[in-house]
């Protein structure tokens, strides 16, 4: 069997959901279990929805209307009147009002995961109930059913060997029946069968989970772009399409920051050596990118941009160096607030890290430092790694810009920059 990943781009609307068929249907004879996101930008609409919810501004009810007239008017483009499938979301959208009905008590992290998980159970009976419409036989199952995370909601940690078992139990009876199977991205489940959600832009690695407990023979995931590039398209405009890929330079890539794939699908995939596809489903003809155990391949510069970072410069108040204590202090702090440190450096009395910018979560995390440690913070910075770099493309992005630190390992450069400040001559 295979595993396919659509995410809300490719679900985006009503044509959208057809071409997702359409790709489908070259697929009939072949047992697939296809996992989606929610549709287009659905969560980001959910997270307002609790953002209102919780800070009792009275939006609340209103920003969720918006997201259900928008699946409604969805609805009534693909299926005909009267079909099941308007109560059945309708059902599903019932679970946001019970929660935003009453005052804000549980904790945020478990509301949030009660509430943006309603994206992924709507489209995934969206997507389900039209695959079967035109005649691509398909059974809905919740993903809650077979992958089982702890309780850290939005950031579950998966019980891999209850989710293996469950999986080998649930999907090959379900494959019998009908050759489509269609499920949830991003959620999960707890043993006492709360929700759970595995971090944004998670799809990817629920995919992986399947693919993994399943021994799928490949992974596709179909995007928005022919593969993966050397280069995010919504920023530089030379980009070329990677044709192969190995796991190892996969998992480096989205460890920096390529937002093409979640970094923690990876590991899941390579572990059973099953080959990733990563297809257009714009173009689903094309060739994509295959991401396998390939190490004979010679890579162009693939550059990675991660903006809106922060610099924190720690040092010691007394002058002590730092040494392995403290680091160790430190890092268990950064472990503790779930804040991933980028790019580091450490000097005789003092320790910088840059980290993505997360307003709250440094707040509290600088608060404790400060106890033993001074902080000084650097704003509105941007980390720049180039894998394979060349001279001249370091040099053409480097325009405009001051280097605040930079790491060079081996054939990896990374980069904390600034803009210059724009100085005007006086006239
Ligand atoms: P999905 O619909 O599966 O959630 P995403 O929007 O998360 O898809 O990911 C696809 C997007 O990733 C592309 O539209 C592209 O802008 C962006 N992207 C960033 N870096 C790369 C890269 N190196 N190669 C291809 N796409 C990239
Ligand atoms: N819908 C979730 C998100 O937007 C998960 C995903 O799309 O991968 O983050
Ligand atoms: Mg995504």
């Amino acid at each position: 069997m295979k595993v396919f990943k659509f995410g809300g781009a490719s679900i985006k609307d009503a044509e959208a959901i057809k071409n997702v068929a359409s790709i489908l249907k070259n697929y009939e004879e072949d047992q697939i279990l296809i996992v989606v996101s929610a549709m287009g930008k659905t969560t980001n609409a959910l997270e307002k929805v609790l953002e209102s919810y919780v800070a009792e501004d009275g939006k609340a009810f209103e920003i969720y209307e918006a997201i259900k007239s928008k699946h409604y008017e969805l609805l009534q483009a693909l299926f005909p009147e009267g079909h099941e499938i308007f109560a059945t979301v309708n059902d599903a959208f019932i679970e946001i009002e019970w929660v935003i009905e009453e005052p804000p008590q549980d904790e945020f992290d478990y509301l949030y995961d009660q509430i943006v998980s309603v994206g992924e159970m709507v489209s995934s009976k969206i997507v389900a109930a039209y695959l079967t419409l035109v005649n691509l036989e398909t059974n809905w199952l919740d993903a809650r059913d077979v992958i089982q995370t702890d309780n850290t909601y939005r950031d579950g940690v998966v019980n891999w060997e209850i989710t293996n078992k469950r999986a080998k139990e649930v999907v090959p009876p379900l494959l019998e029946q009908k050759n489509f199977i269609l499920t949830q991205g991003f959620i999960g489940g707890t043993s006492e069968n709360f929700t759970t959600t595995l971090g944004r832009e998670g799809s990817d690695y629920s995919a992986a989970i399947f693919s993994y407990a399943l021994d799928a023979e490949s992974m596709s995931i179909w995007k928005d772009v022919p593969g993966i590039l050397t280069g995010d398209p919504r920023m530089f405009e030379d980009v070329t399409k990677i044709d192969r890929l190995s796991y190892k330079e996969a998992i480096e890539m989205t460890y920096y920051g390529a937002k093409v794939i979640h970094p923690k699908t990876i590991k899941p995939i390579q572990n059973k050596n099953i080959p990733l596809y990563v297809k257009s489903f714009i173009d689903p003809k094309g060739e994509g990118t295959v991401i396998s155990e390939d190490s004979e391949i010679s890579y162009p510069p693939v550059v990675v941009v991660e903006t809106d970072q922060v610099l924190l410069h720690i040092s010691t108040r007394d002058f002590s160096f730092v040494a392995e204590h403290h680091l160790g202090h430190l890092f268990q702090v950064f472990a503790k607030y779930r804040i991933k440190i980028n790019m580091m450096q450490n000097m005789a009395i003092s320790f910088s890290v840059c980290v993505t910018n997360q307003p709250k979560r440094l707040a509290t995390l600088i608060e404790e430092l400060n106890e033993n440690f001074n902080i000084r913070k650097d704003e509105n910075l941007e980390l720049l790694t180039i894998r394979h770099y060349k001279k001249e493309v370091l040099d053409s992005l480097l325009e405009g810009k001051i280097i605040v630190f930079e790491e060079r390992i081996r054939e990896t450069v990374q980069m904390v920059l600034k803009d210059i400040p724009v100085m005007k001559r006086k006239t």
